[in-house]
């Protein structure tokens, strides 16, 4: 589930469609949470669908640290990579925003974090555009978005959080956990996908 005060917009037959903040967003905010209603396929379960759908599925889902393919079922899904991007996917499944995040701006993310299971070219036009975005990226970059994250994590109890509510009891306790001292705290390297070290629990 995305952020409340979005809203989606088309941008041009290219790139499609993009989401946009409509209220001020702050630092630190959880902009996207898995909650109970995103569609959740297994490999197996992306296996059965025809090549047409598995387009639309590898087009609109994430794959996470399970292996998994997640779709969201709002506006979650019409975010855009861009490689200085706003907000971030954190170890803790949700994506928070690392910095303020002014209403028309567009919200956007890295999708190097997204377990790709190939890479792309990227024109996203920031000045630290990668060019091509790969998926060993999730393990050469971790260090470099963890400290992205850092700053912003700590602002999570100082501002509006509409949205968590919505996250699973088990990323809310780590969350909390990390807050009150209990837990180090979750890098990004949680998010990789080891496809040998989890087959036997497709
Ligand atoms: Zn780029």
């Amino acid at each position: 589930m995305i952020h409340p005060d979005t809203s989606l917009k088309f941008l041009n037959p290219l790139i499609g469609s993009g989401i946009f903040a409509t209220q001020f967003i702050p630092k630190g905010t959880l902009t996207y949470v898995k909650d109970s209603l995103e569609i959740d396929l297994s490999p197996n379960q992306y296996l059965l669908n025809n090549e047409v759908m598995r387009q639309i599925i590898d087009k609109y889902s994430y794959i996470n640290e399970k292996g998994h393919y997640i779709i969201s079922w709002d506006q979650a899904k019409h975010i855009n990579h861009s490689c200085e991007p706003n907000t971030i996917s954190t170890g803790y499944g949700f994506e928070l925003a690392i910095r303020d995040i002014q209403p028309g701006e567009e919200i956007t993310d890295d999708y190097g974090l997204f377990n790709l299971e190939q890479g792309f070219s990227c024109a996203c036009g920031s000045p630290s555009c990668r060019k091509k975005i790969l998926p060993e990226d999730l393990d050469m970059l971790q260090d470099y978005w963890d400290k992205k994250i850092l700053p912003a994590l700590i602002n999570i109890s100082r501002v509006p959080q509409p949205l968590m509510k919505f996250m699973d009891e088990t990323s809310l306790r780590e969350i909390e956990d990390y807050l009150n001292g209990s837990l180090p705290y979750k890098s990004v390297s949680h998010l990789r996908f080891r496809k040998n070290e989890k087959m036997h629990e497709l």
